[in-house]
């Protein structure tokens, strides 16, 4: 082989997206290998199939041409191994399952994960390492930020904004923005699962609930 493809994490997030990786590359059409890529690995192993190392043993592999999805659903991790692999000069790798659907002029960031039955209307921007879990959808003209991650089911309807490294849980609607009045949700906000979005959301705060309202300790 002279292309090995990775799916770093070889926990629940990469282990679901491993079915779509080689999906990914059966329409590729490329004779390559896929690996498993985990840091608690200390040896070499087989995980449903494939192998499976640590980032070290991955680098030491004598293959050219290398490319790696980072499938860890946290997105700080996402980030932290984007910049190592962008200093060891190892690009990013897209993966979407087959049935996904992507519109008109979608613009999709490096490093994105489309799982099984998302679709990706027209007009929509995205930037790095986007996760959008299955069933997931993003409608018209949206401006999705880095590092953003959505769990299954989410709604995300026309004219909103998502920040760099929000996180929406699983079965969360947001309501439609207008173009002059998009609904924003501010970098690094967290959407509870099952939330009813209907305002913009400020950075850093976790919203839940119908309306979703600002979840405070108390
Ligand atoms: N992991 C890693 N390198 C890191 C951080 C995490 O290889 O720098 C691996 C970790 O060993 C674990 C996986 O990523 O196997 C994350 O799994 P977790 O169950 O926390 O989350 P998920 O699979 O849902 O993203």
């Amino acid at each position: 082989m002279t292309k090995l493809y990775a799916v770093y994490g070889a926990s629940g997030c990469g282990r679901s997206l491993m079915p779509v990786a080689r999906q990914q590359l059966a329409r590729q059409q490329e004779p390559a290998e896929i690996v498993f890529i985990d840091d608690a690995l200390t040896e070499i192993t087989i995980v449903n199939g494939h192998r499976a190392m640590n980032y070290p043993q991955f680098k030491a592999e004598p293959v050219s041409f290398k490319a790696v999805l980072i499938a860890i659903a946290n997105s700080q991790v996402r980030e932290k191994i984007a910049l190592t692999l962008e200093q060891d000069g190892l690009p990013l790798w897209s993966v979407q399952a087959d049935n996904t659907l992507l519109m008109d002029t979608v613009e999709l960031g490096a490093g994105a994960a489309l799982s099984p039955f998302v679709t990706i209307t027209s007009n929509i921007k995205i930037g790095k390492c986007f996760h959008a879990n299955l069933y997931s959808y993003v409608e018209h003209d949206c401006v999705i930020g880095d590092f953003v991650t959505f769990a299954p089911g989410v709604k995300c309807n026309g004219n909103i904004h998502i920040e760099d490294h929000v996180y929406i849980g699983a079965g969360a609607v947001i309501k439609q923005g207008t173009p002059a009045q998009p609904l924003v949700i501010g970098r690094g906000a967290v959407v509870g699962m099952g939330a009813v979005v209907t305002k913009s959301v400020p950075a850093g705060v976790t919203v839940v609930g119908n309306p979703a309202r600002i979840l405070t300790s108390k």
